[in-house]
């Protein structure tokens, strides 16, 4: 297999975009300018630069970011990224849509995010948790049940959770599972979690079809970025009618009108990142993929993918965001005009922290509940939420983005409001 090249990062710095969506809604809603000023500014940012052990004996600093957006609703959630491209300003972006994420779903959180800049895949499995786990003791400072509770994201896993949990326990003296969720079952995981992302976005596109009038059987469907969240998405897509013609990873993708073997796909060996994978079909690149003529595409990789030099391009009728970000204010306004559905990351991935939501109440009681309880309690609440965006988006003749940032804005200002300014 001859490898597509390496996908580039995000051109546009993902806490622009975040900043830009802010000021749209504020704007909007006529948000008094220092309520707006407060959800500018991210609560806490915690930057840490730490040692590790190598296997070679050598000693290498990591920087790693915890970051705070707001605790108005409750202890702020958010996940752990582990990636080259980490920065200050991408942990900042990712911790204010997760308050945002957290508000239209309903949930009592606040918004948090953290990162350590590494790839993951160049380690051997002692490094990584020996880097986790250092990490973990640093922002053990902000960490906790009632504070902050994190979880997995791009790069890292359950067992990277697991690694933090029991370094978290040991530094208390007893387990502590509710500080992280998306735990392996056996510690106080639960069961649906590592399914839940890509199955709330299957449960998002199954309404979104209704909405905008696209039927899901038969439809078809390109996944850019094949990891937890893509592969589960396809695969759970693809049980629901839809033909899965494209999917991709960091180093390109692969496309098959015809439509892809998704199980065999899963039961290939990755390595730690997915950063490679054969299979039929032609090889395209990332670029390629997002422009292909489907009726579906699910960005599933990272942020900053659909900008305003490619979103002229998109050929399909429907974007399901399931990655964090993956559309530039640029590229929204494009899509906008062009009137491509687009159902905003803030809905679209929240299946997410809504199973994080149940992993940490089933934590906080010692009670756990069977997989189907948990299905079907996700889809419940995110078809709720997605019908709530989608009332407001057509009485005030406004994008679904647009009106699930009027909800969530309003909800946390509402909160803020009523908690008043200390002192
Ligand atoms: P993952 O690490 O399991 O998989 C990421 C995939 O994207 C991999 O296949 C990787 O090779 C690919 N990728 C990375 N950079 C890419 C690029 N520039 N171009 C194309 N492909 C690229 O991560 P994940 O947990 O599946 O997360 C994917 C996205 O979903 C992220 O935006 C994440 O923030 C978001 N998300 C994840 C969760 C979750 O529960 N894991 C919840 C909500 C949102």
């Amino acid at each position: 297999m001859v490898n597509a090249p390496v996908a580039h990062p995000p051109a546009e710095n993902p806490f622009d975009t975040a900043i830009a969506q802010l000021d749209a809604v504020a704007e909007r809603i006529g948000l008094d300018p220092g309520m707006r000023d407060v959800l500018r500014h991210c609560k806490r940012e915690f930057t840490v630069n730490f040692p590790v052990k190598m296997d070679d004996g050598s000693i290498r600093v990591f920087t790693g970011y915890r970051v705070h957006h707001n605790e108005a609703r409750g202890p702020v959630k958010g996940g752990l990224r582990y990636s080259d491209h980490v920065s200050l300003d991408e942990v900042r972006a990712l911790a204010m849509w997760m308050t945002w994420k957290c508000a239209v779903a309903g949930l009592p959180y606040g918004g948090a995010k953290g990162g350590v800049i590494v790839d993951p895949s160049a380690l051997s499995a002692g490094e990584l948790e020996r880097m986790t786990r250092r990490f973990a003791a640093e922002i053990g400072l902000l960490i906790g049940p009632d504070e902050d509770v994190p979880a997995p994201d791009m790069g890292t896993d359950a067992q990277i959770m697991a690694w933090i949990m029991d370094t978290y326990s040991m530094m208390h003296g007893h387990s502590v599972p509710a500080v992280v969720t998306g735990k392996p079952v056996t510690i106080g995981g639960s069961s649906g979690r590592y399914e839940a992302t890509g199955r709330g976005v299957m449960f998002v596109t199954q309404e979104a079809c209704k909405y905008a009038g696209v039927p899901l059987e038969g439809a078809t469907v390109a996944v850019q970025g094949f990891g937890n969240v893509g592969s589960v998405a396809s695969k759970l897509l693809r049980d629901a009618g839809a033909k899965i013609v494209a999917v991709s990873n960091a180093s390109g993708g692969i496309y098959d009108e015809a439509g892809m073997d998704i199980d065999a796909l899963i039961a290939m060996p990755r390595d730690r990142a997915s950063l490679r994978f054969d299979a039929p079909g032609r090889r395209i690149t990332n670029a390629e993929l997002l422009e292909l003529p489907v009726d579906i595409l699910v960005p599933a990789a990272t942020e900053g993918q659909i900008h305003a030099a490619n979103a002229g391009n998109i050929r399909a009728k429907m974007i399901i965001e399931a990655a964090n970000g993956p559309t530039t204010a640029d590229g929204d306004r494009i899509l906008r005009e062009r009137n491509i559905y687009v159902a905003p990351d803030i809905v679209a991935n929240s299946g997410g922290v809504i199973v994080s939501y149940f992993e940490w109440v089933q934590d906080l009681q010692s009670f756990f509940w069977e997989e189907a309880e948990v299905n079907s309690r996700l889809e419940r609440i995110i078809k709720r939420s997605f019908q709530e965006v989608a009332a407001l988006q057509a009485k005030e003749s406004i994008s679904m983005r647009e009106a699930a940032y009027v909800l969530a804005v309003t909800r946390v200002v509402e909160a803020t409001t009523v908690r008043g300014i200390f002192p």
